[in-house]
């Protein structure tokens, strides 16, 4: 999960790292009243989960409120890389007499985690690569034994020079490691790491990555989680405890069970159609599943036909039975249903759908191609 620069720099501050105060505004005149709070000159910058915004001008800089309001303005709405600006973060401009580069990842070859620094900062990390490779310093952290005065604060004394330097760029990187294994990060960059005239290091810019798969074990994590990275149907689905994924097809894939999901999809590719997503209900035996799967996939445009895909196990077919005629009612599903249902209490499950005229098959493969070819029974019986 990506964070907002403005998300990145308050699990910085949390962690002891300077950084220049900041809020987000999502109105030009809210900007320019933050501004006003804050203190100008003051950074207005876009929001949006891709790098080069400065670039792409969506970093200005405002000597007054008024200035603030106007380059909210232009900022917000704009578009970068493709993404739309819908808020601004309006930070307290830093006095900026260096850029420095500094971050920690995750280095697979020597299972340990990676920092790299550089003198050369405020590009991004590819480009000083290439350009100045000999100012890149880059040394590994056994996380068994973490950062440790010594080595490691000599490197880092070679990107941000000796003294002063040196052990303010070590107190960020502590606080940087802090939280790179504290919330289970792949990814904690500051870039520009800012030096002031008065010789101070700031943290003028902030991009901190979570590992998804580390995220349940942080629930305060969660907040932080936007419609930009994962699309709102996705954000909607995981609310109901249900796993969702979009592709770009036109069958609408309800399933119980992640392998029997990605059987599904196969076999729709293979009989020629294309599935629009995929989606789990399984794991527990509840008719509200279904019926927020079948809310979910019915709002999306591109769904011309949906398949129920059911192999009953933990997953009850009667439940799944009555999620489908719940839905029915409560529901205006838009396109031809087309149900597969076998397993535990597959009699009870059949037996509810008939007595509401809906027929479900029971092989797979006849149920693929009824949907492919655009045969459900429902509609044959209609
Ligand atoms: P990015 O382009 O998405 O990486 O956005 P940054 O926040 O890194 O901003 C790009 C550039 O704008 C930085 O490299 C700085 O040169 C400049 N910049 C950003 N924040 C400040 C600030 O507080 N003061 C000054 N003087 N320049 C800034
Ligand atoms: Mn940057």
């Amino acid at each position: 999960m990506k964070l907002h620069e403005y998300q990145a720099k308050e699990l910085l501050r949390e962690h002891g790292i300077p950084v220049p105060e900041g809020r987000v505004a999502r109105t030009p005149e809210e900007a320019g009243a933050l501004a006003g709070e804050i203190g100008c000159p003051v950074m207005i910058k876009a929001q949006v989960l891709v790098g080069g915004r400065g670039k792409a001008g969506g970093v200005k800089m405002a000597k007054d409120p008024a200035e603030a309001v106007s380059l909210a303005r232009a900022i917000l709405g704009m578009k970068i890389k493709g993404i739309e600006v819908q808020q601004v973060l309006v930070a307290r401009a830093v006095d900026i007499s260096s850029e420095y580069y500094v971050s920690l990842t995750v280095d697979r070859a020597s299972k340990s985690i990676q920092c790299i620094a550089s003198a050369s900062g405020g590009m991004e990390i590819e480009e000083i690569a290439e350009k100045e490779p000999h100012k890149i310093v880059r040394f590994t952290v056994d996380p068994e034994s973490g950062l440790a005065r010594g080595a490691h604060y000599d490197s880092l004394a070679r990107a941000f020079g000796a003294g002063p330097g040196a052990e303010q760029a070590w107190q960020i990187v502590s606080g940087m490691y802090g939280l790179f294994t504290g919330k289970d990060c792949s990814l904690v960059e500051i870039n520009p790491c800012a030096l002031t005239p008065a010789g101070s290091l700031v943290a003028a810019d902030a991009k901190v990555i979570l590992d998804d798969n580390a995220l349940f074990r942080h629930p305060e994590l969660e907040k932080y989680r936007s419609a930009e990275e994962y699309g709102a149907d996705e954000m909607d689905a995981r609310s109901q405890g249900l796993s969702y994924v979009e592709m770009d097809g036109t069958i609408g894939c309800i399933v119980n069970g992640a392998g029997l999901a990605m059987a599904t999809m196969d076999l729709i590719k293979y009989s020629g159609g294309s599935p629009a997503n995929f989606l789990d209900v399984g794991g527990s035996s509840n008719p509200e599943k279904v019926l927020h799967a079948l809310r979910i996939i019915s709002k999306n445009p591109r769904v011309t036909a949906i398949l129920i895909n059911i192999f009953g196990g933990i997953t009850r077919c009667d439940d799944i039975a009555r999620g489908i005629l719940m839905a029915k009612e409560k529901l205006a599903i838009p396109v031809p249903l087309t149900i597969r249902l076998i397993g535990t209490n597959e009699k009870e499950g059949r037996a509810l759908l008939q007595a509401a005229g809906v027929e479900a098959f029971t092989e797979l493969t006849e149920a693929v191609q009824a949907v492919v070819r655009g045969t459900p029974r429902e509609r044959a019986r209609a």
